[in-house]
């Protein structure tokens, strides 16, 4: 026996929300509909990571092993981004490539 946390409703069988870890009723357990912190907190942190998976590998600055903000010099970077052979940079130049080859082909046809 638990109440929802938002009707205030004793529920026999009660719902656990998996965002937010409050007990809510049958009409209530939907994120939806009892304005979920857990799901807002979630999204947020989703939007925040693909952001940061993209922006990623153009932005200028790098943090050092201390977590301080440095600008790497042109030849550092070249260096680094040759030695890490940056997934998401070949995932663009594929990308690139079938944009390109589709255009090409459209010529030709
Ligand atoms: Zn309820
Ligand atoms: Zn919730």
């Amino acid at each position: 026996m638990a109440k929802c946390s938002l009707c205030g409703e004793t529920e026999t069988l009660p719902f656990t929300c998996k965002f937010c870890g409050r007990k809510f009723c049958g009409e209530h357990r939907l994120p939806e509909n009892h304005q979920c912190i857990g799901l807002e907190k979630f999204k947020e942190n989703r939007t925040k990571a693909i952001e940061e998976w993209i922006y990623e590998p153009f932005r200028k600055e790098y943090k050092d092993r201390a977590g301080r903000i440095v600008k790497p010099s042109f030849q550092q970077r070249v260096k680094e981004s040759l030695l890490t052979m940056d997934m998401r940079k070949l995932l663009y130049a594929i990308i690139v490539l079938i944009i390109i080859l589709t255009i090409f082909m459209g010529i030709r046809r």
